[in-house]
């Protein structure tokens, strides 16, 4: 059984069509979907705004590659191209955790691999992605930098400015 926290992100074309792809395509497993955001790009590279949203996803035959797998397949159906690094894209799903359970616990994943880290090395930086994350887990705990802190913990330690920046909109990816 995986769980899995996902962030998607799209600011080129129709980025509200981009992220209903996705959970068109998921809807069987997801068990909840954040607010749409609105988000400053990151990276330094001159770009429209984001729309961000974090779901919450489960099913007993997903592996960790079989969620990245199914990522990029969503990617790829967006047309996205990878020009450039940080640079605007139709659509990115990031797997920012994943875990089972084992005897009723949650065991989280845990891997170094650059083609699949775990939890998403950056997460804990990012406030698009800790932001809508707390709306589907407002519990949620997350081991990065070699510390284990909740992640509203890790969002207090962020920059003000970044943390304002990521804006609540009206738009909405729900019901499921
Ligand atoms: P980013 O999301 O960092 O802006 P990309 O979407 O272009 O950049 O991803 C680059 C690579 O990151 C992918 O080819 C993928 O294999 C790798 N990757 C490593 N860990 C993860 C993860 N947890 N979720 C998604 N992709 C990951
Ligand atoms: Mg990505």
């Amino acid at each position: 059984m995986t769980r899995v926290v996902l962030s998607i992100g799209s600011n080129l074309g129709d980025r509200m069509a981009h992220l209903r792809g996705v959970v068109d395509a998921l809807r069987p497993r997801l068990l909840a979907v954040s607010a749409v955001y609105s988000t400053p790009p990151w990276g330094g590279v001159p770009q429209q705004d984001y729309l961000n949203a974090v779901l919450l996803a489960e099913d007993p035959e997903l592996e960790p590659s079989d969620w990245l797998r199914l990522g990029q397949e969503l990617e790829q159906a967006a047309e996205r191209v990878r020009e450039v690094r940080w640079g605007p894209r139709t659509l990115d799903v990031d797997i920012v955790w994943a875990g089972h359970s084992r005897e009723g616990e949650q065991v989280e994943y845990r891997s170094a691999d650059p083609t699949l880290t775990l939890p998403h090395p950056r997460a804990h930086q990012r406030a698009f992605v800790l932001v809508p994350w707390l709306d589907v887990q407002p519990d949620a705990v997350l081991e990065a930098a070699g510390r284990r802190l909740k992640v509203r913990e890790w969002l207090s330690a962020l920059d003000a400015a970044e943390v304002e920046g990521v804006r609540r909109t009206e738009l909405s990816l729900g019901p499921l």
